[in-house]
């Protein structure tokens, strides 16, 4: 047995702790940034990734694949965006012992291997709208400290990629995506703000980016993803025309929206607890772990009961783990807690003659399951927990911000900060000085909780023109 970090005094420790000792990925690679996914951690990986198909093609997505590498020809064609991504990228210059004619790129993010083809794809307004979408793994030369799931140099990454006819109609698709993340969101049990970023911090090459932000302990916030709008900053550059119903050519405009495993890390974040991780059912790798109580004179019975309830449970499209294993019973309670299994069911001998199984979820609370309603009665046990997941999540989420009035209320704050600002950079920058962190910009979705009315810019003091905005430490 381990002893955790404190979470509430050292959370980085905690966190570094925690993902290694669930079992979620190994760091033993020998590429910094670089983690194995390990059979516990692929199997919530694939969990977050059925969430994100399931609500992204419930908004007409579809799904493609585009190969890893990028000719740098077409890398460099926009050039906003090369002077976003250019310090970050790892290239391919040889191949065998030849170096390559035109070097390549491995794919920091798709617009530079996707818009050449979509120029090609796109050429009457029957083509529009094209939706699509890809999960694979992205690379970025990260410079900073590497954290598993937080920051890392190969990214288990979704991107979704549109063009529609006009800027109206790709404002609707950012929206169209922002209630899917809500739906996402709800699965994973996350409370999150959605925050327009400020101009100085938005995508390269985006007309405007909304970051998907949640807190995580002190001031401490975790961008989630981000949805952009484009408008014609790619399909100029990219060619990506079509035939409008009156004969002219017109542009694209087009956005996009990215996800990727920091899902995954904030969730271990923000339910975990000292006893460490805590899983929404949703991305459980087991939903249930039964763990039989076999003593000298428990006989097979246990054993016999806790093989029935697996094999019922799996048939009714559960994800299950029996626990067979030799460590005493007390041992493997530790262990499924440590890894945030939401229920466990405990069989022994007693349990075995009734027909009963004790069952406790990862909140502690403990109740009575019987073998006659057992799928029905493990079903509501995951939704109770899930309720209560919950509502732990939004009380810690609603105690996370606090007003502040001034500059000096900044310093060394341990919430996220609401305040008036009057939208000028030189304001933000202020801002950002007085908290050590980040302007995270204006709620696109208005703010979550009662606020008082909106005062004189927290820098300035100026009072036209003011609106909500928020600030913290992004991890
Ligand atoms: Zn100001």
């Amino acid at each position: 047995m381990v002893a955790l970090p404190d979470k509430a005094s050292a959370f980085i420790d905690w966190y570094l702790a925690v993902v290694e000792e669930a079992g979620l990925t190994d760091k033993r690679y020998g590429v910094k940034g670089m983690n194995i996914w390990t059979p516990y951690g692929f199997l919530a990986r694939r969990n977050l990734d059925t969430v994100i198909v399931r609500e992204i093609e419930a908004t007409d997505s579809q799904p493609v694949e585009f190969p890893t590498l990028i000719p740098a020809n077409e890398f460099a064609k926009e050039k906003e965006h090369i002077k976003g991504f250019d310090a970050e990228v790892f290239w391919v210059t040889k191949g065998g012992a030849s170096e390559l004619d035109i070097p390549l790129v491995l794919r920091p993010t798709s617009e530079t291997a996707m818009y050449p083809v979509f120029s090609v794809w796109v050429r009457s307004h029957r083509d529009l709208p094209l939706n699509v979408y890809q999960i694979v793994n992205v690379f970025r030369y990260e410079t900073k400290t590497t954290r598993p799931f937080f920051r890392v140099r190969e990214i288990h990454f979704f991107e979704e990629h549109t063009c529609q006819v006009d800027e109206a109609t790709a404002t609707e698709r950012v929206r169209s995506n922002l209630r899917a993340f809500r739906q996402m969101a709800e699965a994973f049990v996350l409370p999150y703000l959605a925050v327009r970023r400020p101009d100085w911090d938005k995508f390269p090459g985006a007309f405007y980016s909304v970051a998907l932000d949640a807190p995580v302990g002190g001031a401490r916030t975790l961008q989630l993803g981000s949805v952009h709008h484009y408008r014609e900053n790619f399909s100029g550059p990219y060619g990506i025309r079509y035939e409008a119903p009156d004969g002219s050519q017109r542009l694209v405009h087009q956005t996009t929206f990215g996800l990727s495993e920091r899902l995954l890390g904030a969730v271990v974040a923000v339910h975990g607890d000292a006893k460490g991780v805590v899983f929404p059912t949703a991305l459980a790798p087991y939903e249930v772990v039964i763990i039989p109580i076999v003593g000298a004179t428990a006989g097979d019975a246990p054993r016999a009961a806790a093989t029935e309830l697996r094999d019922r449970l799996r048939r009714s499209g559960r994800r299950v783990y029996l626990d067979e294993g030799e460590d005493r019973p007390g041992a493997k309670y530790y262990r499924w807690e440590l890894r945030g299994a939401p229920l466990r069911l405990e069989v022994g001998r007693r349990e075995a003659d009734s027909r009963t199984a004790t069952a406790v979820d990862r909140l502690g609370r403990k109740s009575t399951v019987a073998f006659d309603a057992l799928e029905r009665e493990v079903g509501d046990r995951l939704a109770e927990f899930d309720r209560a997941l919950a509502e732990r999540a939004q009380e810690a989420f609603r105690g996370a911000f606090a007003p502040a009035g001034s500059l000096d209320a900044l310093a060394n704050s341990e919430r996220v900060r609401y305040f008036s600002w009057c939208g000028r950079e030189e304001c933000g920058h202020r801002v950002e000085t007085a908290i050590a962190g980040a302007l995270l910009g204006t709620p696109e979705e208005g703010l979550p909780f009662e606020t008082g009315p909106l005062g004189p810019c927290i820098a300035c003091g100026a009072v036209d023109g003011v609106r909500w905005a928020l600030a913290g430490r992004p991890l």
